[in-house]
C-alpha cells in the first residue's frame, strides 16, 4: 500500500516537473539566424551569438535584439553593380 502511495506521489511529481519545462518559454534567439544552440539531453541549452563573426555566449533569455534576423525567412537577393538586366549578344547586334 505505501509502495502505490508512494509511486503515485511521485508519478504527480514528475508529471508537474515536465509540464513546468514543457511551458518555458523560449528566448528571441531560438528563431534568430545567427544563434547556434546546443541540447543537452536534460532539455536544458546552451545559446552563442555568431552576429559579427565571433561566437559570444548569451547569458540571458533574450526578448528583443536589434540584430535579430528571422531563420526562417528567405535569403535577401541583392543586385550588385548599376547594370539591372545584360542585353543577348545576338541583340546587340554583333556577330563573330
Ligand atoms: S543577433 Fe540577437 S537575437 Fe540573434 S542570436 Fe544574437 S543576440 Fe540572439
Amino acid at each position: 500500500m505505501v509502495g502505490a502511495v508512494l509511486y503515485v506521489v511521485l508519478f504527480a511529481f514528475m508529471r508537474a516537473l515536465r509540464r513546468k519545462h514543457a511551458t518555458a518559454p523560449r528566448g528571441l534567439c531560438a528563431g534568430c539566424a545567427f544563434v547556434h544552440m546546443q541540447y543537452a539531453v536534460s532539455g536544458r541549452n546552451a545559446v552563442f551569438c555568431t552576429f559579427g563573426g565571433g561566437v559570444r555566449a548569451v547569458q540571458i533569455d533574450v526578448m528583443y535584439c536589434t540584430d535579430y534576423r528571422d531563420r526562417s525567412a528567405p535569403p535577401r537577393v541583392v543586385s550588385v553593380g548599376f547594370v539591372r538586366e545584360i542585353a543577348p549578344v545576338e541583340a546587340a547586334g554583333w556577330v563573330p
